[in-house]
């Protein structure tokens, strides 16, 4: 290979590394990130494992460890990695499912803190660099992960670590009881140097660990703005279309395994043409904004969907709700626009809208739009300003509607 094409080579890798982060950071799936949060400790611990391992091959090396600790750590984080490595193979097997059981989160991030804080502890807190370790095992979570599910394993670290102070203050236990010797031997440090060194590490470690929290919370915030943007139209606040494509997909599943009543409602308000052409766009558009309005009122929060399906069409998607409930909210909102006087120059005027109803049968919500599209236009053919509502059975296309 030549010069350039290894340096082109290592260049895609890099990007294609960043990739790989950034989409398991921003994607969150749980599963394929319980796989990487391991496979990376893992390997931290691996090579924690080896340095202690190798120091077992020279005397001098091996008495820097107490007696009998020696090998019982090498075991114990044997063990860890082990479970590690077990989680990131069934974090491998369910890699496309976006919500892992909360558990596995859990069982991954648990022991992993826990023991990162243990040997941090074991190793001496205050004069080794393993507290910066554990900074940033805990920005890695936290990146990977929601606050929610990183909260048990940090409130565990913040407890050890407590634990383990109180213990050495008191005597119960020694400090760095892993090791005969502290880590750092040979001159001792001078009582004001050796202060000054751990106020300014443990600064470092708060300043850090604030900037990437607040960076955790504002990519979180901006994540969901952004997911408010795509979902939502921006005249009305209503869903927009592709928001309520995605909904209408899951109560069609939901619908065909429960059964449960579901209809679909679709506005088309009347002559609107005219009255962009008659009193201008910016009037039109408070028009559809205080259509918005009255769908939004005349619709329950968490469980209905109100969208604006096209330029001066409506469409409301009603669990729980059969043809003729769902002719009742939409009398309701078709009389309300009917009362409504709008103001332009001075001038009054009102609007109607034709809708058309129909009701989801074996969760075919394809059929079920075109009923009630077609019922919309039998409601503007018959006159507009009123309403044709009928169930979206699959056979029959042309059967006649319910209700006119
Ligand atoms: P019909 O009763 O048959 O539905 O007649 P209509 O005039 O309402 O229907 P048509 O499809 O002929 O016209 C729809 C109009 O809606 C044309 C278009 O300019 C207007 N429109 C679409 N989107 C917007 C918008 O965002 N703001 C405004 N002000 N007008 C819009
Ligand atoms: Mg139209
Ligand atoms: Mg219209």
């Amino acid at each position: 290979m030549t010069r350039s094409g290894l340096l082109g080579a290592l260049r895609r890798w890099w990007w294609q590394g960043i990739d790989v982060i950034e989409a398991h950071l921003v994607e969150r799936q749980h599963a394929a990130n319980v796989r990487v949060f391991c496979l990376g400790f893992a390997a931290v611990l691996g090579v924690m494992w080896c340095l202690q391992w190798l120091a077992g091959w020279r005397a001098d090396l091996n008495a820097l460890y107490r007696p009998g600790w020696w090998a019982t750590s090498l075991w114990w984080q044997a063990g860890l990695i082990a479970w590690l490595l077990g989680m990131a193979s069934w974090g491998k097997r369910v890699r496309d499912a976006r919500a892992a059981h909360p558990w596995a989160v859990q069982l991954a991030l648990v022991p992993a803190l826990g023991g990162i804080v243990l040997l941090g502890v074991a190793h001496g807190l205050h004069d080794t660099p393993v507290p910066m370790l554990i900074l940033n095992v805990l920005v890695f979570s936290r990146g990977l992960f929601a606050w929610r599910q990183v909260r048990w394993a940090l409130g565990l670290s913040v407890l050890l670590v407590l634990a383990s102070e109180l213990l050495t203050a008191t005597g119960r236990m020694p400090y760095a009881p892993l090791l005969s010797a502290p880590v750092f031997t040979g001159a001792a440090l001078h009582p004001w140097w050796a202060m000054w060194v751990r106020v300014l590490f443990v600064l470092a470690a708060v300043l850090m660990s604030l900037v990437l929290f607040c960076l955790a919370v504002a990519v979180a915030r901006r994540r969901q703005e952004l997911e408010t943007l795509v979902s939502t139209d921006a005249l009305t606040g209503l869903s927009n279309r592709r928001e309520f494509m995605t909904r209408l997909a899951r109560e069609a599943h939901r619908q065909a395994r429960g059964g449960r009543p579901l209809s679909i409602v679709l506005f088309d308000v009347d002559h609107f043409k005219q009255v962009n052409d008659r009193w201008g766009h910016p009037v039109g558009d408070q028009v559809l904004s205080r259509i918005g309005h009255l769908l939004r009122a005349h619709t329950r929060e968490q469980v209905d969907t109100a969208a604006r399906y096209g330029g001066e069409e409506f469409v409301l998607l009603l669990p729980e709700t059969g043809v003729d409930q769902a002719c009742l909210v939409a009398e309701k909102i078709a009389a309300r626009l009917r009362a409504e006087v709008f103001d332009a120059d001075g001038q009054r005027f009102q609007v109607t809208q034709s809708v058309g109803v129909a009701q989801v049968v074996d969760g075919d919500v394809d059929q079920a739009l075109r009923v009630a599209d077609r019922n919309l236009y039998q409601a503007k053919r018959a006159g507009r300003d009123r309403m044709v509502a009928s169930v979206a059975f699959p056979e029959d296309v042309n059967r006649p509607a319910l209700a006119v």
